[in-house]
């Protein structure tokens, strides 16, 4: 069983897109998979009601106490994906600490990097007192496809001294077409969103599995 955090202060930055497409994704590769949304504003849960035939089980655990709850039941399941809310500090500390892996979502402009600081210092510390849990990695969301990064948004993100996903999630219409039907891009007939989405997948089971063996 892993528990994965999809975290950022900052609205907007991908999360619940990012979360529901990861969630689809283990499913369909046969893992049981429970979605939290763990937002009070109800994205994923607006996306989940959407239709009535979603595959994914999802629940709403929207205080910090809830999610002391998560750890039972988060052991009937392969892995936990918790869409994370927005500014609510207490509510980001809770799924830092049932995490084992946290992924932040940000978008390539150095306003957004800066915004990640407060979380980045947050994890760091609990890391330190932990022996490293959870392990936590940046992806770059909507990105604007065929653009180079940056040289700013590269020295902004070295600063931190977190990992980077390799592979970046494009900004691409598909993700909220799919989205206003409660589906994900696995559902649609859109190459390179389900190839990064696919390879961000792959990533973050290496990430876990590497994990595993280190705990071995
Ligand atoms: P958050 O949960 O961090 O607030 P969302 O996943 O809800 O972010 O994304 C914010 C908005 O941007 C939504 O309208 C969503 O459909 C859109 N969006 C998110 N990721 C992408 C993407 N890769 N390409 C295009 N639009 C996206
Ligand atoms: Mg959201």
């Amino acid at each position: 069983m892993s528990i994965i955090s999809v975290l950022n202060p900052k609205g907007g930055s991908g999360k619940t897109t990012i979360s529901t497409n990861l969630a689809r994704s283990l499913h369909d590769r046969g893992y049981s998979v429970l979605l939290v949304d763990s937002d009070p504003q109800g994205s994923a849960r607006d996306w989940h009601a959407t239709r009535d035939d979603n595959p994914l089980e999802l629940i709403a655990l929207d205080r910090p106490n809830n999610m002391k709850t998560l750890g039972t039941m988060a052991a009937n399941y392969d892995f936990v994906v918790i869409d994370g809310a927005a500014k609510l500090e207490d509510m980001i500390a809770a799924c830092i600490k049932v995490s084992d892996l946290v992924l932040i979502p940000v978008q390539p402009s150095p306003y957004d990097i800066w915004a990640a600081s407060d979380l980045v210092d947050f994890l760091k510390a609990r890391q330190e007192v932990t022996d490293g849990k959870p392990q936590a990695r940046f992806i770059l969301s909507r990105v604007v496809d065929g653009t180079r990064l940056g040289q700013e948004i590269r020295t902004a993100l070295d600063e931190y001294a977190l990992p980077v996903c390799t592979t970046a999630i494009a900004q691409r219409q598909v993700y909220p077409q799919t989205a206003a039907e409660g589906r994900t891009v696995y559902e649609a007939d859109n190459g390179k969103a389900k190839d990064e989405s696919n390879l961000l997948t792959d990533e973050i089971l290496g990430v876990l599995n590497a994990a595993r063996r280190e705990v071995a």
